[in-house]
């Protein structure tokens, strides 16, 4: 898994999660044990273990544009943990990849199909 986000950000949204307590025995986070999972757009998932009881869980972080963020905590069920790891193997990257040529991509695939219509031999 590759985590090569800025890293400026990256520490802003584990500093915001360090915030949160567990839910489990109400111990606050701290940094060394979150690990950004993902991050996308807005989007980040942080990825916990409380050093106290060793709850796994997984914290989404929503920064809106006027930079305020929003944080929701929740328990990861063990399904959803193995799930989440499956999805980082696959590949997050070259969705992401996908995601971001789309983005880039100037013409519209509308024009480009008609464009190919027009085309007489
Ligand atoms: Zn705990």
């Amino acid at each position: 898994m590759s985590t090569q986000e800025n890293s400026g950000q990256s520490l802003f949204i584990k500093r915001l999660v360090a915030n949160i307590e567990c839910a489990n025995c109400g111990t606050r986070y701290e940094l060394g044990n979150i690990s950004i999972a993902h991050h996308r757009d807005d989007l980040w998932i942080a990825f916990v273990v409380c050093v106290q009881c060793g709850t796994e869980g997984l914290i989404f972080a929503m920064v809106s544009e006027d930079g305020t963020p929003e944080v929701i905590s929740r328990d990861a069920s063990p399904e959803e943990l193995r799930e989440f790891e499956k999805l980082s193997t696959l590949g997050i990257d070259d969705v992401l990849d996908m995601h971001r040529f789309l983005e880039g991509y100037d013409g519209d695939l509308v024009s480009l199909l008609h464009e190919a219509d027009a085309y007489e031999p």
